[in-house]
């Protein structure tokens, strides 16, 4: 008996504040979470030390009267929510009513403001959660929060902070992120004594991106709409050739609110499947719009977290959305003849063989005339030509009535094929430049699609062989084969165990020509047995059919095409999903534009 005390308030306030406030980083985040929810549009940040010797935010919110700048500062007092109905349908970032408090309990802490009811404005002073002094103070409407010393009466804490550049980076990747969800107000962050960054207002989300996200986004950034009745998602996704090396690309929102959504980073990460190289994470700025009700913001103390109802439905909507904004907006990296690719500019066509020339889709389906030994460009009439007989919806309206530009699917599909390079590369004149396609590449990204769709619908339709192959295999080997067996005869291989690490095959996937069926095969349980597949062991569908189109020989680098063969494959690339990666990330296109060759030529 007598053990159990209650523990004076003092000690429940630095618990509470140590759930609260971690490290500068979350302080930072509460105050101006509370200038925003104050209706601020200018935002000053000044951090010293990494914000741990200081931290002010001044906004020009609407401020408080005295007696409300007293109440704020006890726990649990809020002016956002006034009961447990208002806990659903919760808009504003703040609701808890504990911040600051649990700030002031552990810093030395200054709050001076003003609202519009009064003439003076308010300063109260405190230190560890005591209030030492409240005086009238000169201020424009707008709040001023100043904490100095934060954790000073909390060693322990403090001396687990990390250094003053990783709370910076904390600090920043934060208000940035509360920035890109508030376009209209202008932020201002000073580190110790420098302008690190001023967000002038802006009227919109991309013009916001672009003053916060690095240069190289603001051509590589895919507008990116979901509508559904009951919720929208708007923002940009990145093309896959802009990727980073960890996840810190990646912003997302729920109603304005930055949050870290599991589901979402998986949606995003699965929708780019099969376009980035391993390790590579994609960009996106995506806002979930969704009424109220249906988030529960009240799940993680730095309010990070949020769930909300119907989340898997959302995620897989938002994966098909993704993809499909890739498929159509995707395009080819630029070639930049400054950089460091110049290599592709030494245009040596062989000559043993006529080079198929002409164009596809844009005129019926005829061809000029290929063009014996040595390799022309066309003429200026014939591209003219070409030109004219290009049908008016080659520039279409979009739902605005704005002449939308050709995406660079379809400038593809109007291109003219000029023919091969060192039987690896083929060439297509587009409207603004040239398109160079690695065949092999593209290859892969063509059967890899097409294994997937098929194995998407259950099997894939298998042909037999008119004579079963052999396959010796050694037992390492063996095993590997029996046990993708199942995959392997999803795809629609024939493979039967004759004993003794030997297999017959008497059935191929239809995706594979009867002649490249054993190479194919050999390659593929090499490669796994070897651990030579990247990544780590071939687990799924999606990794197999990655090395199986990766094996499979049809189009291999070093072939000569014909014209009708170059014709085929750029027609199946058009229609694949990504068209512009391999399964592996590597690019299957890459364009030049005449802009970059007039700039060489310094015209
Ligand atoms: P919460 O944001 O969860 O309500 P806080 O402890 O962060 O709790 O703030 C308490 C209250 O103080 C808020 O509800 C708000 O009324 C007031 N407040 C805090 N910061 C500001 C500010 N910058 N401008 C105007 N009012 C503020
Ligand atoms: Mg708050």
């Amino acid at each position: 008996m007598g053990k159990i005390k209650v523990l004076p308030e003092e000690v429940v306030a630095k618990i509470a504040a140590g759930e609260v406030i971690e490290r500068p980083g979350s302080v930072v985040k509460e105050l101006v979470e509370n200038s925003l929810d104050a209706g601020a549009t200018m935002i000053s940040i000044l951090l010293r030390n990494g914000g741990k010797s200081l931290i002010r935010v001044v906004d020009n919110g609407e401020g408080m009267d005295r007696e409300d700048t007293a109440n704020a500062l006890f726990r649990y007092a809020t002016s956002k929510i006034g009961s447990l109905k208002d806990m659903s349908g919760i808009k504003s970032l703040g609701f808890r009513g504990e911040a600051l408090p649990s700030i002031a309990a552990v810093s030395r802490f200054t709050i001076i403001t003003k609202d519009a009811s009064i003439h003076l404005g308010t300063e109260i002073r405190g230190e560890a959660g005591r209030i030492e002094e409240v005086k009238d103070s000169e201020r424009p409407i707008g709040t001023t929060v100043e904490v100095r010393d934060l954790f000073f009466n909390l060693p322990v804490r403090r001396k687990f902070l990390k250094s003053e550049r990783i709370e910076y980076g904390e600090i920043i990747d934060m208000v940035n992120r509360l920035s890109i969800a508030h376009p209209q107000t202008a932020f201002r962050l000073y580190r110790d004594g420098v302008l690190a960054f001023d967000y002038p207002s802006c009227s919109d989300l991309k013009d916001r991106t672009s003053q916060v996200c690095p240069r190289e986004w603001r051509e590589a950034l895919i507008p990116l709409t979901i509508e559904q009745e009951e919720w929208q998602i708007n923002g940009f996704i990145g093309k896959p050739e802009i990727t980073r090396n960890s996840r810190s690309g990646q912003f997302f929102f729920v109603n304005q609110r930055p949050v870290k959504i599991l589901s979402f980073t998986f949606a995003l990460q699965h929708s780019f499947d099969g376009t980035l190289p391993q390790g590579r994470f994609p960009i996106a700025v995506l806002f979930l719009h969704i009424n109220p009700v249906n988030v529960d913001v009240n799940i993680h103390p730095h309010k990070r977290e949020v769930r909300i109802f119907n989340e898997g439905a959302i995620q897989s909507i938002m994966v098909k959305g993704i993809r499909e904004a890739l498929r159509v907006k995707g395009s080819p990296p630029l070639i930049n003849l400054s950089g460091t690719k110049e290599k592709v500019v030494s245009v040596n066509i062989p000559a043993q063989r006529p080079l198929a020339q002409g164009t596809f889709y844009g005129r019926g389906e005829e061809m000029v005339p290929p063009i014996p030994t040595v390799y022309h460009l066309p003429r200026q009439e014939t591209v003219s030509t070409i030109a004219e007989d290009r049908p008016a919806s080659f520039r279409r309206l979009n739902d605005q009535n704005e002449v939308t530009p050709p995406s660079a699917l379809e400038k593809l599909r109007w291109g003219r094929i000029y023919g091969q390079l060192k039987s690896s590369y083929i060439l297509i004149e587009v409207e603004d430049g040239l398109m160079v396609i690695d065949q092999h590449a593209a290859h892969e990204r063509i059967v890899y699609e097409e294994i997937l769709h098929s194995l998407s619908k259950g099997s894939s339709p298998s042909q037999t062989l008119l004579v079963p192959l052999l396959l010796h295999l050694d037992g390492r080997e063996s095993a590997v084969l029996e046990e993708y067996l199942p995959i392997l005869s999803k795809m629609g291989f024939g493979i039967n165990e004759l004993g003794n690490n030997s297999f017959s095959i008497d059935a191929r996937p239809s995706f594979l020509k009867a002649e490249e069926v054993f190479e194919t095969l050999r390659d593929f349980i090499q490669d796994v047995s070897m651990g030579r597949s990247r990544g780590p062991l071939v687990e799924t569908f999606d990794e197999a059919a990655r090395i199986i189109a990766c094996k499979s020989r049809s189009i291999k680098a070093k072939e000569e095409l014909t014209f009708v063969e170059i014709k085929e494959l750029i027609q199946r690339l058009i229609r694949a999903n990504q068209p512009f990666t391999c399964p592996h990330g590597r690019p299957t296109v890459i364009k030049l534009t005449t802009r970059e060759l007039e700039a060489k030529f310094l015209r």
